[in-house]
């Protein structure tokens, strides 16, 4: 038995901005083509969110090819699509509660690659419901994508979603692990797999486009001081990008803000050179004997 009200205002906040987030989603996988810039299209969805009624969680992911998340167009990015794997990850919230919610587009020709990763996550969320194990869905991910003759990403996992927190307990491996934990109806998650045709692990690169709070501080330097207020009023600890402080000169306020540990990086993460990594996901709420996918589209 459970005693969580799904219909309370949490709830019913979680369900809003994934209802937000499927709109914008749906209609921002028509504006990526090939010539079409990426920093149009991040901006474009993360205005679309604002209007909606929504906030972005985080800045519009759009990893390339090999990288398989935290790419996000600079302030003066001039990239645009070529025949790639284009990866969109995007995150909503309303007041903190949250939404998050990926993608893949392919420009590149490889519809399997594309199809391993969205039918695991199909074969993730039929085996969702209270008393689940966490292992058990890694295993789901994990023999549809090697069905496909492609590895899943074995260290990056979906995870649970609090508030004003993108990343919390539990984590949702994409491999059968031994050491699950217990789904409880109620819980909020987002599910995840990735499929690659490379070794199955990403790494850090050195470009770094999102940055979050690490942690309180006061600081002299008085344009890092207005950045650090803006970053901590607007957007708490959640990722945020370089481009959405209107303070000064904010990449060289950032820079300082890292130098002392008061803000971090999210280093783009990727996969060996000349492979390609697809991705899709959805934030779920747990019930008693299923759950509810609050970003599927209407
Ligand atoms: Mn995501
Ligand atoms: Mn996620």
């Amino acid at each position: 038995m459970t005693d969580v009200d799904l219909e309370s205002e949490q709830y019913e906040k979680h369900r809003e901005a994934g209802e937000i987030l499927a709109t914008v989603r749906d209609e921002v996988v028509d504006r990526v083509e090939v010539g079409a810039r990426h920093l149009d299209v991040a901006e474009w969805a993360e205005e679309r969110i604002r209007d909606l009624g929504g906030e972005p969680a985080f800045p519009v992911n759009i990893s390339i090819d090999e990288e398989a998340a935290h790419a996000t167009p600079g302030i003066d990015d001039d990239s645009t699509f070529g025949e790639e794997m284009v990866n969109l990850d995007i995150g909503v919230h309303v007041d903190g509660w949250l939404a998050d919610s990926a993608i893949t587009v392919d420009l590149s020709g490889n519809d399997d690659l594309e199809a391993a990763s969205a039918e695991a996550l199909e074969a993730a969320l039929d085996i969702v419901e209270a008393g689940v194990e966490t292992g058990e869905i890694g295993a789901a991910v994990e023999e549809v994508i090697e069905g496909y003759g492609y590895k899943p990403v074995v260290n990056l996992t979906g995870h649970g979603l609090g508030h004003w927190e993108q990343h919390t307990e539990p984590n949702i491996p994409n491999r059968a692990v031994s050491q699950g934990i217990e789904l409880e109806a109620g819980d909020v998650v987002a599910i995840e797999p990735f499929a690659t045709n490379g070794s199955g692990k990403v790494q850090e690169g050195s470009a770094e486009e999102i940055f979050a709070l690490e942690r309180e501080a006061s600081v002299r330097n008085r344009q890092a001081r207005q950045a650090l207020d803006e970053v901590t009023e607007r957007f708490k600890t959640l990722p945020f990008a370089t481009r959405w402080l209107e303070t000064d000169r904010a990449e060289m306020a950032l820079r300082r803000l890292k130098r002392n540990d008061v803000v971090h990086g999210y280093p783009v993460l990727k996969e060996d050179d000349g492979c390609l990594v697809s991705q899709k996901e959805h934030t779920v709420i747990v019930t008693e004997d299923g759950c509810e996918v609050t970003t599927r589209s209407r």
